[in-house]
């Protein structure tokens, strides 16, 4: 093994990347930064067709967000560039060429709708085609067709691809670290086409390539390419590579909520969750998903979420910074099994990072939003409601749901809390209140609850009889922070004010 940490994102730019891909950027990162490795991206983009403009960028743009920096990489640079694989063109051929003349690769010429029918004529006999060393005698191809035959379609430019020749029923052993030792008989391989006629290597051949160029040490990826390990093991093996490969961790899919099957893009619209980091929005495909940060995620809370999608601390411990996270990080505690996608706990985790944020940091993030509205208050007061009410928000725009009474004077009033609450005798004991209230010398919290409760008592009234119809002109509702709190940070004048228009407009 390279003695140096050397790990890698490859993601492929065909549209916006998944919070799985994230997260396995997420452990890829923190394993490199655990051993004091590198943590390179590298973006694999052999697939013209399925290249879409715009994805690359997306990654660049998620893993800034989320604060996962990567080492080498596309526009960063590094010593094993370039980083993308479309600028590596001229790198493969060469590698392509050794498998060739050692007998491990073969060129095939058959065309899309040979394969296609081959494939019909499998299914009619109700089997799966495979080009695989049962058939690719049958196809056309430079094992099956004399050599001068090659050498014609060569010559006349007929288009063909390159085939990884499997080798019959041999024992490839894979090694993986979450999963332990795999056994595969590479009569379940097929012969995968390495390079294409467009002169651009396939995923396969390109990234084992790119691995060992770049010395990668550990190759962290998702589960649904565990299939393809065997067939990379072997071309490891064939370009003489096998001393130098990386270690192989799959990471486990990430799940629906309901546990069955794999989270797909569609499942954030049905239950109205994001499943991408970053809003993406793509008018050409009439396509627009909801991102995290859009939505009002903490990046902070997002690579918690992700981190525990799949691997366990060992511990209790749920809330962990990044630092943390680095320090307690290790591939052997991640589970085999998949990790089931919790909307509830995720929109958890960023409550508990908005309480940690200081009623400050609050305050700039709320202020912006009142500003919308048209609303300017000194800071000290923002920050005194913020501190009043961020028990009950869960993203910054919930602030402004759980405090706007401190703003705006309620325009109506609940119904159902009129109709229980609002009695005969409310407009007489609130009309007592607003008295009191206007006549107390120091308006503040403390100040003036004592002065109601000694009126109270002194009636021998219930808290509740007095207290609820107050809230319900103050509020609207009978929701809200702590009464007297309010009335402070409105003031007296507002607090008589919203009193008076209460006892005007409030009918049983
Ligand atoms: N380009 C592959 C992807 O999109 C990378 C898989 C790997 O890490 O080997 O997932």
């Amino acid at each position: 093994m390279n003695s140096e940490v050397r790990v890698r994102f490859a993601p492929s730019p065909t549209g916006p990347l998944h919070i799985g891909g994230v997260r396995t950027a997420l452990y890829n990162y923190l394993f490199a930064r655990k051993h004091n490795g590198k943590f390179i991206l590298r973006i694999e983009d052999t697939d013209q067709a399925r290249f879409v403009e715009g994805a690359e960028d997306y990654v660049r743009n998620s893993l800034k967000w989320l604060g996962l920096d990567y080492d080498e990489g596309p526009v960063k640079g590094g010593d094993f560039g370039p980083y993308k694989q479309s600028e590596r063109k001229d790198i493969y051929k060469k590698y392509v060429d050794k498998l060739l003349d050692e007998d491990n690769a073969y060129i095939a010429f058959d065309t899309q709708e040979e394969l296609n029918s081959k494939r019909a004529e499998f299914e009619a006999k109700k089997s799966t085609f495979k080009y695989d060393a049962a058939t690719r005698m049958q196809m056309k191809n430079s094992l099956s067709l004399r050599r001068n035959e090659v050498k014609e379609k060569m010559e006349a430019g007929e288009p063909y691809v390159v085939r990884i020749k499997i080798p019959e029923n041999k024992e490839i052993k894979v090694e993986d670290v979450i999963r332990g030792e795999i056994l595969i008989n590479s009569n379940e391989v097929d012969d995968k086409v390495l390079f294409k006629s467009d002169g651009l290597p396939t995923y396969h051949l390109a990234n084992i390539v790119d691995d060992h160029l770049m010395k990668i040490s550990h190759v962290i990826r998702g589960e649904e390419w565990l299939p393809s390990t065997p067939l990379h093991v072997l071309l490891y093996d064939f370009l003489g590579w096998k001393d130098s490969m990386p270690k192989f961790a799959h990471i486990p899919l990430t799940l629906k909520p309901t546990g069955k099957g794999k989270l797909s893009k569609r499942d954030g619209d049905k239950g109205g969750f994001p499943v991408f980091p970053l809003e993406w929005n793509n008018p050409e495909k009439n396509e627009i998903f909801k991102g995290y940060r859009e939505s009002g995620y903490f990046p902070e809370a997002v690579v918690n979420i992700l981190v525990l999608l799949g691997w366990n601390p060992g511990t209790e411990q749920e809330i962990f910074s990044l630092d943390e996270l680095i320090d307690a990080f290790s591939l052997n505690n991640i589970n085999k099994s998949g990790a089931r996608f919790d909307p509830d706990k995720a929109k958890w985790f960023n409550h508990s990072y908005l309480q940690k944020k200081s009623n400050e940091e609050l305050a700039d993030l709320f202020i912006p939003i009142l500003k919308e509205k048209n609303i300017t208050l000194e800071k000290e007061k923002v920050i005194k409601i913020v501190s009043l009410i961020k028990e009950r928000a869960d993203f910054v725009v919930d602030l402004w749901e759980q405090s706007s009474y401190f703003f705006v004077a309620p325009e109506d009033y609940d119904k159902k809390v009129v109709k229980k609450k609002w009695k005969e005798d409310t407009p007489e004991i609130v009309s007592d209140i607003k008295d009191i209230l206007q006549s107390a010398s120091e308006f503040t919290s403390t100040a003036i609850e004592n002065e109601v409760k000694k009126y109270i008592e002194k009636n021998e009234l219930g808290f509740g009889k007095v207290m609820n119809p107050l809230r319900l002109c103050l509020v609207g509702s009978n929701q809200g922070a702590h009464l007297f709190d309010i009335m402070e940070i409105i003031g007296k004048e507002e607090t008589i004010s919203r009193i008076e228009r209460g006892l005007k407009t409030i009918k049983k």
